[in-house]
């Protein structure tokens, strides 16, 4: 009988301490520095509004250490532009892109490789996310299945993609995703589907152990004024599309108590503290 009983009380201090395990593999994110993008006319993000403005859009790279190793998420602006004082200029002029420090040094400042990092996964594989992507051929790339056929398929450049970004990881093992998953599989780091802005772009939730949940944007909104205001550019894949996203995404965020931090925001971003410090 008292046999039972101490089983009994094992079985439940047992289910008792599975909420806390679950919660607890994220051991910290380090915000990396992936360039700046400097525009023109803000106006091509913000249709309308502010018309002929000029722009800084900030960039970065999410370095999370979960218990069971490190995930890369989004791989910034091309290291090359480090040799570039000027920056890069892109569409047709409208974009000067910059990459000051280049990611590997970054990654090195924090004691890691390339070759260190064994989950990876890029919001989209355009060229300010996808700069360093042929980095991590060491690693399970996680991909929606839409963007994985449009990275892969005749076609990249119609999406905007540069192929070359990314082309050593068709190689990678893939883990071909259509919607959620659950990347350690502890509900720790949650990659959400959030199409539009292309056909597989997704947005990543990690449950950062004392700021609490924090979805990273991606290109769901590269502004909190989009996001407040529900906002998508016409060149996104899907205009429509990215306006169902932006719903979806803030019903989640509200019942769930996530945080938007936006990549490309600047003035939200300033608030952030940056690698080699990291966040928890
Ligand atoms: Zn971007």
């Amino acid at each position: 009988m008292r046999k039972t009983g101490s089983v009994l009380a094992a079985l439940l201090l047992a289910a008792c301490a599975t909420p806390t395990e679950q919660t607890s593999g994220v051991e910290r994110m380090y915000v990396i520095n992936c360039g700046e993008n400097h525009v023109k006319d803000v106006s091509r993000w913000t249709p309308g509004v502010n018309v002929g403005k000029p722009h800084v859009f900030s960039n970065h790279c999410y370095l999370v250490k979960h218990a069971k190793g490190w995930m890369l998420w989004d791989t910034g602006n091309a290291d090359r532009l480090a040799a570039m004082p000027n920056g890069l200029s892109v569409a047709g002029g409208a974009i000067t892109a910059y990459m000051k420090k280049p990611l590997v040094d970054s990654l090195k400042e924090i004691g890691v490789t390339p070759a260190d990092i064994k989950h990876f996964a890029l919001s989209h594989a355009h060229g300010d996310h996808s700069g360093n992507a042929n980095l991590f051929t060491a690693a399970t790339l996680y991909v929606q299945r839409a963007e994985y056929a449009a990275m892969f398929g005749p076609e990249p450049q119609k999406f905007g993609f540069i192929p070359d970004n990314f082309g050593k990881l068709r190689g990678n093992t893939a883990m071909i995703i259509d919607g959620d998953y659950d990347v350690f599989g502890d509900g720790s780091v949650t990659i959400k589907a959030a199409p539009g802005h292309t056909p597989g772009h997704q947005v990543l939730v990690v449950r950062l152990p004392k700021t609490g949940p924090v979805m990273l944007s991606g290109d769901m909104v590269h502004l909190q004024y989009s996001w407040t205001n529900r906002v998508a550019p016409s060149f996104n894949f899907d205009v429509p599309q990215s306006m169902a996203t932006i719903d979806a995404m803030k019903a989640y965020a509200q019942q769930t108590g996530t945080q938007l931090w936006i990549n490309h925001d600047m003035e939200q971003n300033a608030k952030i503290p940056k690698a080699p410090a990291f966040v928890q």
